[in-house]
């Protein structure tokens, strides 16, 4: 069954994660647990017993409330319950996480083929905490006159800095053993702690504080919710030579700008295997995805914009090689609902870069070049 070797899959993931921090990482026990009980909820659903998998899968998605895997059986216990509405919305839901969950889409559409009961008063999904505080803080920064709009018409006041790859993904490895995992995490808290000083009235989120993995349609989906205006992802490259150095920043497009640049975003996109990302089955027409390609048409200009001046700082201020602006198909940008970036700051797999990234006072280097570059995004807009 699908829904079983996800969550099979995601539990292994998982459990890489909580056997490295069980001590000092409360997410992932929280996370183990709520997967935990929806292999529970799973159980009793098979054993026909909906009004008690109905009780266990609240209980985990409320520890755990942006899992699709979760969603998808709540959908099934509702509609085992007989609550037709009420599954369509966690199927949905389900979907809204996940674009690949088939399925969920499947489920959603086969309870759309006859008429529903009428709505009740209810609505499944109110706003998270993270939502709520995000649109109270809009409401602040729009009377403030601290960031102005740049040429692409966007406004920066809110910021995800996304620390690349995490847990069982390491990311790329150089040769003495370097991993990109340490090196984007390590970047991103440094230009947190730079950013607090620097521009205070920059509202910041990290995807990740701590080695864990995140899929890389959680971390769009995460920027999505906190209402972001920019997406910054942190990486350090890999070459097959092992004099490829330099620092290069990418936007996301549809067709990559050169052979380069879609290798690279191969390799980014790579985790997504492991993921257990589904194929569309053929014939099927993504209306939320028909929608989005015209919205994301002018983020992906102002990412393409916002790239090439991040690049023009991070050269400035480094003394590394400028490899220059490019474009691909980053999975990790392409659902942003804001302009987004990617960075690689270096080759892991030139030695004299990976010994360079081992020291303290570079990454401290980068990360103030980034902070000043995401700085510089806030004051002028994109
Ligand atoms: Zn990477």
């Amino acid at each position: 069954m699908i829904s079983r070797r996800k969550a099979l899959q995601s539990l292994a993931a998982l459990s890489v994660a909580t056997m490295t921090h069980a001590l000092w990482s409360p997410l992932a026990r929280a996370a183990q647990s709520a997967l935990e009980l929806g292999l529970r909820g799973q159980d009793l659903l098979a054993a026909g017993d909906a009004p008690t998998a109905l009780k266990v899968l609240a209980k985990a998605v409320a520890q755990r409330p942006d899992d699709p895997w979760l969603h998808g059986l709540m959908g099934r216990a509702r509609l085992a319950a007989g609550d037709r509405r009420g599954a369509l919305e966690a199927f949905r839901y389900a979907v809204s996480l996940d674009s690949n969950d088939s399925y969920s889409r499947m489920m959603a559409d086969r309870i759309m083929q006859t008429p529903l009961p009428p709505a009740p008063a209810r609505v499944f999904h109110s706003p998270s905490a993270v939502e709520r505080q995000a649109e109270q803080e809009r409401r602040e920064a729009a009377s403030r006159q601290d960031s102005r709009r740049g040429a692409s018409g966007f406004s920066v006041r809110r910021v995800v800095l996304d620390a690349g790859h995490g847990g069982f993904d390491p990311g790329a490895m150089g040769r003495g053993g370097l991993m990109e995992k340490k090196v984007t995490l390590d970047l991103a808290l440094r230009t947190e702690r730079i950013l607090a000083r620097t521009a205070p009235g920059l509202k910041l989120y990290l995807t990740r504080r701590d080695d864990y993995y995140l899929p890389l349609s959680a971390r769009t989906a995460e920027a999505n919710r906190f209402s972001a205006d920019i997406f910054v992802s942190l990486h350090i490259n890999a070459g097959e030579r092992r004099a490829a150095q330099g620092v290069e920043t990418y936007s996301c497009s549809e067709k990559a700008s050169s052979l380069e640049a879609e290798r690279l975003a191969a390799y980014e996109n790579s985790v997504l295997k492991l993921e257990g990302k589904q194929r569309e089955q053929p014939g099927f027409i993504d209306m939320e995805e028909l929608l989005f390609r015209f919205e994301r048409r002018r983020y992906w200009d102002a990412g393409a914009r916002a790239a090439r001046r991040v690049q023009n700082v991070l050269t400035g201020m480094l003394p590394m090689r400028d490899r220059g602006v490019h474009s691909a198909d980053f999975y990790v940008l392409r659902k942003a609902r804001m302009p987004s970036v990617l960075l690689e700051t270096g080759f892991i797999s030139n030695p004299d870069e990976e010994a360079a990234l081992r020291r303290e006072d570079h990454r401290e280097r980068i990360a103030s070049a980034v902070a000043t570059a995401v700085a510089g995004l806030y004051r002028e807009g994109v």
